[in-house]
């Protein structure tokens, strides 16, 4: 059985996670910047739950949390980052403190997480980290321009990241949900407060087409959960796993356009070098 610590499991996929970890026998430090909002984990499977308040962008949080997994069950075996929020913006009607709020925890949360685990994991020479991405981290469209970023910025280091650990032993794994319902769009996402009238009929009706859409989106929460816990158990784990079927067209159709451009433009692409001899 191994010991995990998951981020933001007050609701949604993480909370998810936590539930299908602990049904599975696995332990849990179960971290919400709330603490509350998990006291039923505890009360539910005992002391294989541990709950500890965290907010991402806190540092102290951080390494008091990291701590509490030593001292409650000797380590982390599985870190999940799951805590993040969103932001609907044309990229001109980007709020600068709007952006860096997301970056804080969509990204450098993310990145503290990993700097204060990673110590254990090395020195067991094992572990798993379980980066939860998005579709929109491959794939960017208005207006979710700079939650895309932030979720660029995370494929980027996860795909670095598994290089640099894997001769530690090591594993690492980008989860990317497509479109889940969970309290995303309704708690955790919200939008510019300057919007610009020239961007209505473009990126602000897909604002209100993602709001609308919000209440039916078609991927179950818990199934997400069980295939997180599917990928931790492979000795051999993908870098990446697509979650939806919205998600796998959305990259298949990326990939076969991103290929073609490639391939026309390839005779300028060649054609930059100094004369070869
Ligand atoms: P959710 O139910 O709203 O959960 C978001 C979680 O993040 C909450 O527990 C929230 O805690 C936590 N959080 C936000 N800021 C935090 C911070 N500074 N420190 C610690 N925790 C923080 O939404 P969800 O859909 O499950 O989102 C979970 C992850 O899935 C996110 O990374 C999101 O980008 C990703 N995702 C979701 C979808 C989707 O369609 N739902 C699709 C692709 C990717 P509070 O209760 O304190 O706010």
């Amino acid at each position: 059985m191994a010991r995990w610590l998951i981020t933001g499991c007050s609701t949604g996929i993480g909370r998810e996670i936590a539930r299908a970890a602990l049904e599975a026998g696995h332990s849990v430090v179960v971290t919400a910047r709330r603490v509350e909002s998990v006291a039923d984990f505890t009360d539910e499977f005992g002391d294989r739950a541990v709950t500890v308040a965290l907010d991402v962008t806190d540092k102290e949080q951080i390494a008091a949390a990291v701590r509490t997994a030593t001292d409650a069950f000797g380590g982390i075996d599985v870190l999940v980052n799951n805590a993040g929020n969103g932001y609907l913006a044309a990229i001109e009607e980007g709020e600068d403190d709007q952006v860096r709020k997301l970056f804080d925890v969509n990204y450098f949360g993310v990145v503290d997480m990993i700097k204060a685990t990673l110590p254990g994991m090395r020195a067991r020479g094992a572990g798993h980290i379980v980066n939860i991405s998005s579709m929109t981290g491959l794939v960017a469209n208005p207006p979710n321009g700079y939650y895309s970023s932030t979720k660029f910025a995370l494929e980027a280091l996860t795909e670095a990241l598994a290089q640099e650990v894997k001769p530690f032993g090591i594993k690492v794994t980008a989860i990317e949900p497509g479109a889940f319902r969970t309290d995303w769009a309704a708690r955790s996402m919200w939008e510019s407060a300057t919007p610009i009238s020239d961007y209505d009929d473009t990126v602000g009706s897909r604002k209100t087409m993602i709001k609308e859409f919000a209440n039916h989106l078609p991927g179950d929460p818990r199934k997400a959960a069980d295939a997180v816990l599917m990928v931790t158990g492979l000795d051999d784990p993908p870098l990446r796993l697509l979650l939806g079927r919205d998600v796998l067209k959305a990259v298949r159709d990326k990939l076969a356009a991103f290929s073609a451009s490639i391939d026309e433009w390839a005779s300028v692409t060649k054609d930059v070098e100094f004369p070869r001899g």
